[in-house]
């Protein structure tokens, strides 16, 4: 390998110490430009497709409750063992989920939970500030879950149709994905135009095609 050495500085270079001026004038150039780091928190930074932020529970308008069903999908699925769900059956056979909880200091964050829901109960806000010196805060049981929701739809304007774009993963069949919410999100999606007023509902023909009803909420 050919090394390279720094030419020797001429006369008037070392006389007038050229490379500190040089210096002085990047430093009086910068204290003049626009500043390039963000102050936060007083300026938050915009959060982008698929972040994947603080747990929270939708809250059903009709019920007030959660929209959670029981099935218990995401505490299967989910590889750190961070959800626990109880709950009990009526004498007809409905379930009512009596507590839902999630350890947040021992997700992984990989989404699997909201992925998997069929009816998207359970989802991942684009909330990011949520750190606390105390573990028992974050670990959230189902009233904190909810009032997760209850802020971040307060935040942002959001309603239950809330869909974070993440979930709905590029070339996977529309059929395919669980919750007909997922089709909600248009390709030319943009964090400003997150939320769009349409659903789709499909629906199987006796034929076995498929037939696909959009409309507004
Ligand atoms: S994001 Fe993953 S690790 Fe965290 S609760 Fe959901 S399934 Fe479990
Ligand atoms: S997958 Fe959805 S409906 Fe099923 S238990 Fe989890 S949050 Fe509830």
């Amino acid at each position: 390998m050919k090394v390279q050495y720094k030419p020797k500085r001429n006369l008037l270079e070392t006389i007038f110490q050229v490379e500190i001026l040089q210096g002085m004038a990047l430093t009086l150039r910068k204290m003049f430009s626009p500043p390039v780091t963000r102050q936060y928190p007083d300026e938050k930074p915009p959060m982008y497709p698929g972040f994947r932020g603080q747990h929270a529970l939708v809250r059903d308008p009709v019920t007030n409750d959660s929209k959670c069903i029981g099935c218990m999908r995401c505490a299967t699925v989910c590889p750190s063992r961070c959800i626990q769900i109880r709950y009990h059956d009526d004498e007809r056979g409905k379930r009512f989920v009596d507590q839902y909880a999630i350890d947040v200091l021992r997700c992984v964050f990989c989404g699997y939970c909201v992925e998997v829901c069929p009816v998207g109960a359970v989802t991942m806000t684009e909330v990011f500030e949520y750190a606390n010196y105390d573990r028992a805060a974050i670990h959230y049981d189902k009233g904190a879950l909810l009032e997760n929701w209850d802020n971040f739809i307060a935040q942002t304007g959001y309603d239950e149709t809330y869909v974070n774009p993440f979930w709905r993963p590029r070339g996977i069949p529309a059929s395919l994905l669980p919750a007909s919410q997922r089709m909600n999100v248009p390709d030319d999606w943009t964090i400003k135009g997150q939320f769009v007023g349409t659903k789709v509902r499909q629906t199987q023909e006796s034929d076995g095609s498929t037939h696909a009803e959009e409309s507004n909420v």
